[in-house]
Parts: C-alpha cells; structure tokens; sequence
C-alpha cells in the first residue's frame, strides 16, 4: 500500500499493482534498493481544471492531468489519455511504467503521462479541439521538447497531438514539432508510428512464441480492444498466418474457430467505431472471451482487466500485454505456476514509445527516415530487448515482468544514484 497521502488504499487500482511490481524486484537490485523510495514517489503531478465551452453555449469543466514520475534518465515521455474513468492515480501508474518502459528499451527518457476525465465519444470535434488546446495551455508549464513530451494513448489520436503541438507553438511564438510525438506526418510525425506499437506486441510475441515452441501460424489468437494497438496486432498475425478466432471491445465479443477475417473487421471498425454487428462471427457473452481456448492471449484494452480468477481460467501459452498494466500482481502468480508466459507491457507495448523516439529524434534533425529504416531499427530494439529480458529471466529464475524491472530499474536508479540529491 502507498504512503503517500493523496492516493487511495484500494489493492486493486493501477498504483497498488505498480508498486506490488516494484517490490518484486527489489531482491535483485543489490545496494541500489536503497533508492528504491524514488520510485513509489512521483516526481510531480499537476491537476489542471479544464473549462470547456460546449457547442449548445453552456460550460462544463474536465479534470486533466499530467504527472512526471521520473526524470532521471532524461526528459518526461508518455501519452495523454482521454477517457471517462481517468484518475490522478491511473495516470501515476501509467506515468510509472513510462518510466521502466523507457529504462527497459534504453531510451533517453523518463517516464511521464496525461489523461482528461472525459468521453471523447460524447464531444464534437470542436470540442474536442478546444479542450485539448485549454489542457495542452494549462500543462504548457511543464512540457516541452526537453522537458517532457506527450503522445497518443487511449482516447487519441494524430490530430489531438497536432493541435497540441499548435497550441504549445503559438503560445511560446515558435513552431516547436518535438514538443509531442505521434503527429500527422506533415507535421514531424513519423512514418510507422501508427502502427509502432500494434507491431512491437507481434515481433516480440513471435519471438517469445518461437522461444516457448509455438508456430505462428498454427496459433489461436484472441485479442482484447481493436484499437490501435489491438487492431494492428491482429493484422499481422493474420498476415503471419494465425487464426485470431476472438476479438473483444466495449461493444461486443466475436468468436469464429476459423479465424476471423481481420481485414474485414478493420474495415468494419474503421466504419462504425466498434465491432459489434459484423456479420463474420459469433457474438458470445462478455464474459465467455475468457473461457475458450486459445495459444495467444492479447490484453490491448485497459489495466487490471486480468484478476486472479481470470489468470485461472484462461487457456493459452502466451500473454502479450499490449495495454498498460493489464495483469494484476496476484493474476501474475496465477500465470506462472500455470506455466502461461506473460510477455510484460513494458517490453510488449514499448514499439510506440520507441518510434516516438525515431520521431523526436528526426524533429530535431530535421532529417526524416523512410519507414523501412524505422521498421528495422524497430524490430531490431524490440527484439533485443526482448533477448536481454529473457536471458535475465533464465538467470534469476524470475518472470520475464521482473526480469524486465531489475534491467530498467537498475538504469534508472544508477542514473538517481550517480546524479546525486540536490541540494
Ligand atoms: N501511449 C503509449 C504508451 O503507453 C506511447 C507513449 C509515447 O509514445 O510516448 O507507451
């Protein structure tokens, strides 16, 4: 549980399921443990009141966020997420794991992370752009391309970041692309940043899948959210050959034994904003997604969606967290005495952050990459990663999640350590 005194006492929310994960790892860190207390405490957290002119003429206000859990290791980096059930400690969570992600692929950065309390669903467009111009204004103190760097997570999208980056321009009277990643390409985006974080969870999970004896595409897939990260999964392990014979999102579950026709369903979200109603499958029962059998299991929705009781329940060899923070701490004992490997999220979704890093490194270049070039630095960063991983893993006799936090954990605390406190 926290000391500290603005976050709850409840065991299950993202914060707890953080620091249970610290606590693994502590054993491993030798004489560095003892600065193991930096971790469980954020570095800053801003609160902003967002008041929002709606289209009808009345005003509303939105509670926003920005936390900068560690900056040890370079500026702050992370996503702004925009969803009804955003909270100051979910985005303290995430804000954390930005920070071992970072550590874990060995990118210069720290970790950090946004978020509204909002439904984007239920705003205009118009809207939506002057609440994330009011938000991007009201966090303007803290960002920056050297301070930190926000990007795209659930909730938003390239042209949320553009008007962020316009915003935080025209305030400070000079266009500044690198003040956030996962822009529209003509704006300083990067070419395979859409599709970097979807395509990282399939080079590591066909690596890991390779290394536990799985064939690619004689696999089961199911995949939670068809969003940019599930979505993009899903297509490339179609394309490799996998059945993915369930998908699940808010609004509907479909399962076809055949595998379903990715393609098609893609098209088909693209369409309607969700899955429900496309013909190619069957609708089962929420939660009968947990129940049916597959080889590969990708939670590319929201946090703590895998509990104890789910842990027993699924049948598969594999878990590739393409969310953040999808697997409780009790869940993942579950798993490994099941002999279930769990690819953790701060290696399995880190193919976003690491192109976001291409991305802020080619604004300040002012030289762009082709997208082949990216895709292989890539999978190379992501494989490798992933090699490190598991061969701390074998050594240890730990999970591949504590495997993954004695590597970054280390980095980020040597970095604390060798700075030194100030004053
Ligand atoms: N939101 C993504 C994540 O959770 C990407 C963050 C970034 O690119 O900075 O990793």
């Amino acid at each position: 549980m926290s000391s500290l005194s603005y976050v709850s006492t409840d065991n299950n929310s993202a914060w707890s399921t953080f620091l249970a994960q610290v606590e693994r790892v502590l054993p491993y860190l030798g004489d560095l443990a003892l600065w193991a207390d930096t971790l469980r405490h954020p570095k800053r957290a801003l609160i902003v009141d967002i008041p929002l002119e709606m289209d009808d003429g009345t005003i509303r206000h939105f509670e926003g966020f920005r936390v900068q859990h560690n900056l040890s290791r370079g500026p702050g980096k992370g996503g702004v997420r925009f969803h009804p059930d955003v909270t100051l400690e979910e985005v303290m969570a995430l804000s954390a794991w930005m920070t071992v992600k970072s550590a874990a692929l060995n990118l210069p950065f720290g970790g950090a992370k946004g978020g509204i309390r909002v439904d984007p669903r239920e705003l205009s467009e118009k809207e939506l752009e002057r609440l994330t111009r009011r938000y991007t204004s009201e966090i303007g103190t803290i960002i920056g391309p050297q301070q930190d760097i926000p990007a795209p997570d659930v909730g938003t999208n390239a042209q949320v970041m553009a008007w962020m980056m316009d915003t935080y321009s025209m305030n400070i009277g000079a266009t500044t692309t690198g003040v956030v990643t996962g822009k529209p390409i003509h704006l300083g985006g990067s070419l395979g940043r859409v599709n970097a974080t979807g395509r990282g969870v399939f080079v590591t999970g066909s690596s890991a899948a390779d290394r536990i004896g799985l064939t690619v595409p004689d696999c089961r897939v199911a995949i939670q959210g068809f969003g940019n990260v599930g979505s993009v999964a899903a297509g490339l392990f179609h394309r490799a050959g996998a059945k993915v014979v369930a998908v699940q999102d808010h609004s509907a579950t479909l399962f076809e034994a055949r595998g379903l026709d990715i393609p098609a369903l893609a098209d088909y979200q693209r369409q309607h904003g969700a899955i429900a109603g496309f013909a190619g499958g069957t609708p089962l029962k929420e939660d009968e997604f947990w129940h049916q059998e597959y080889d590969i299991f990708v939670p590319a929705a929201l946090e703590g969606v895998i509990t104890p009781e789910r842990a027993r329940a699924l049948q598969c060899r594999l878990v590739l967290e393409g969310a953040n923070g999808p697997t409780l701490p009790g869940a993942d004992d579950i798993l490994r005495q099941r002999a279930i490997t769990v690819v953790p999220d701060v290696i399995c979704n880190a193919g976003g952050v690491t192109v976001s890093y291409f991305e802020w490194v080619q604004d300040f270049s002012s030289f762009f990459w082709s997208e082949q070039e990216i895709n292989d630095r890539l999978d190379r960063i992501m494989r490798e990663a992933l090699e490190a991983v598991w061969q701390k893993a074998d050594a240890l006799d730990v999970t591949l999640r504590t495997a993954a936090y004695a590597i970054a954990c280390e980095r980020i605390l040597m970095a604390r350590r060798e700075r030194g406190l100030y004053p």
